[in-house]
């Protein structure tokens, strides 16, 4: 990163993807605009006429008429402008949105391992900031580079009937602005680049220290994150101002262009004028038109420079979408009806090459058992679970759940079917019932109530201000460690699974609650497979089958009840011991 990619350009099938939905209101726009850029060629022409006629001592009718119509044009001509600028923005809004929403919903779909390198502020700053930077080559740069050469052309072509030297002179300062500033337009695309890039960053620096508000209030951090956010701040500076640079050579370069200009034409126009070949009008109009070629080329500066950020985040947006999800979607969609089987074949697992998390993991399922995993912290349980529910792919071997290998399955059909909590539970802005049922708006209040009875927590919610409309804050902070772990089991029997993975269900639970979850957990695993994957061994009770992981390798696998008979085993000595240690 940093540099830009090898496709350099923006294939026009890209931008027309967008601005196609809006075309009509561009056109609209368009029009406007060039009504708009004939009224501003009008008004020197009406003043014009005014100053002749004053000064040849015309009838004071016709001068009040000349006054009246400048008024009007002026008013209409602004009107337009509101209205333009209108359109504008409502156009851009209307292009960006799909844009963000493109962004968003494929970002949502890309693998963990990119979005275990991407901090969640940084993909803000790319699905929003990215954006805005193109907002504007959406809505204003065609329109107004239209606008701008129309004006300019307007302007010439008129000046070459009144005086040919200075229509020359103005001719030539035109072309050469305009040829140096596509000449250099490119030249702030990379600093532009680098400066969202340095910007996403600190976004993410920013989000990241505030989402772990609580690590580093608690532990004295403060000053040193603040450290961290001074030296960003600074690259941003340091990035921000070259690509500044970069982009104001355009404008600075016409400005002193545009000064030579006005100079020579001024100079010959008071020549013709005490010659006598020209009237004081129309050494007004001129002084007016060369006055009015200064603002379209100015645009069209802007606009160069608009471009640049544009075109910095369009590639940025497009690098985003061309980014490929490993997990590839698979054709398959029929999985068996009733509780699922799950089988493991020879399964290597690493989320890094140097280092294998699961090593030649096999084991067998059957329909309607229940699995419970212990194992070390760091063995590899959660591992497990992630690549059972494709979150990653594997590095070799085979899972299978109903008997189709999940690489080949369709994954809404996978995730249809099977559910996890995992063992940081996500709790979400909005009311319980949003965060019992994920947003879907299909649950009904009916079966979230029989669920959250059946788990025993229905007390709970009856005892909020609103019920079901209560309002959990962002993060779910407003809830305890155990109770948000009760939601989440909540959340995954409501989806009525067929296979279920429940990653430590109860670990933050106290021992009267956790026995109470225990019976609702049993009773509603009565439909489905169940993995349960537990530090503490009363969690187990009620399991068919326990697997001991050990450092990524299953250390032991086999019928509970046998297990715990057979006196050397892992298992028969943790239950007797009670100390992990016997694991390893
Ligand atoms: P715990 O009992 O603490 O939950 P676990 O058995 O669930 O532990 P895992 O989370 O599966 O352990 O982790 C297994 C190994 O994989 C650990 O060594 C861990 O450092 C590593 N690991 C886990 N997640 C990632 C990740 N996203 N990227 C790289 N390595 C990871
Ligand atoms: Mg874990």
């Amino acid at each position: 990163m940093g540099t830009l990619p090898k496709e350099k350009k923006i294939s026009m099938t890209w931008l027309l993807r967008y601005l196609k939905p809006v075309k009509g209101r561009l056109t609209i726009l368009l029009i406007m605009l060039l009504v708009s850029t004939g009224l501003q060629l009008v008004s020197p022409q009406i003043i014009k006429r005014f100053i002749d006629t004053a000064a040849s001592g015309g009838v004071l009718a016709s001068l009040i008429q000349l006054a009246g119509l400048f008024l009007i044009v002026a008013v209409f001509n602004q009107l337009i402008t509101v209205a333009v600028s209108y359109l504008g923005n409502d156009v851009s809004w209307r292009a960006t949105n799909r844009l963000r929403g493109d962004l968003l919903k494929h970002c949502l779909r890309l693998d963990m391992r990119f979005h275990n390198l991407k901090t969640p502020g940084e993909m803000i700053e790319r699905v929003d900031g990215d954006v805005t930077s193109i907002s504007n080559f959406f809505s204003m740069f065609i329109v107004q580079v239209i606008g701008s050469f129309v004006l300019l052309a307007g302007i010439l072509g008129f000046m070459f009937t009144v005086n040919l030297p200075i229509a020359i002179v103005m001719a030539v300062f035109t072309l050469v602005s305009i040829l140096f500033m596509v000449f250099i337009r490119d030249l702030g695309v990379a600093p532009s680049k680098d400066e969202r890039e340095a910007s996403a960053s600190l976004f993410g620096l920013i989000e990241e220290r505030i989402a772990g508000i609580e690590d580093v209030q608690a532990n004295g951090n403060v000053p040193y994150v603040m450290n961290r956010f001074y030296r960003m701040m600074r690259a941003v500076f340091l990035k921000g101002r070259k690509a500044w640079m970069f982009r104001v050579i355009p404008w600075n370069t016409t400005v002193i262009l545009f000064a030579l200009a006005v100079t020579a034409v001024l100079l010959l126009g008071v020549h013709y004028y005490l010659i006598g070949q020209i009237s004081l009008g129309t050494l007004f109009l001129i002084y007016q038109y060369t006055q009015m070629l200064n603002d379209p080329i100015e645009m069209l500066g802007d606009q160069v420079q608009e471009f640049q950020k544009a075109k910095s985040g369009m590639l940025r947006s497009r690098e985003l979408l061309s980014e490929r999800s490993e997990i590839v979607n698979g054709e398959q969609n029929g999985l068996p009806d009733g509780a699922l089987g799950l089988e493991f074949r020879d399964v290597n697992f690493s989320y890094n090459e140097n280092k294998p998390v699961l090593r030649n993991i096999n084991f067998t399922v059957h329909p309607g058992e229940r699995l419970g995993i212990i194992g070390r912290t760091g063995s590899g349980k959660s591992s497990l679970s992630r690549v059972l529910l494709r979150l990653y792919n594997i590095d070799s071997g085979v899972i299978r759940v109903g008997g189709t290998d999940i690489s080949t399955l369709n994954l809404p059909a996978l995730y249809r079917r099977v559910g996890m909590v995992t063992q940081d539970v996500q709790l979400f802005d909005g009311s319980l019932r949003d965060n019992l049922t994920l947003f879907d708006t299909t649950v009904t209040d009916e079966s979230i109530l029989n669920t959250t009875e059946q788990l025993g927590l229905r007390r709970w919610i009856d005892a909020q201000p609103s019920g079901l409309d209560t309002h959990l804050t962002a993060g779910g902070n407003s809830l305890s460690a155990g109770e948000a772990q009760l939601f989440a089991l909540t959340r995954v029997f409501l989806t009525e699974p067929s296979l279920v993975i429940l990653d430590e269900p109860s670990s933050r639970l106290d021992a009267a609650t956790e026995s109470m979850l225990q019976i609702a957990v049993d009773q509603l695993m009565k439909e489905c497979t169940g993995i349960i994957i537990a530090h503490r061994l009363a969690t187990l009770e009620k399991v068919d089958k326990i697997m001991v992981l050990g450092d990524g390798e299953i250390l032991e696998f086999g019928a509970r009840e046998e297990l715990a008979k057979r006196p050397n085993s892992h298992y028969a000595r943790l239950l007797v011991t009670g100390r992990e240690e016997e694991l390893a």
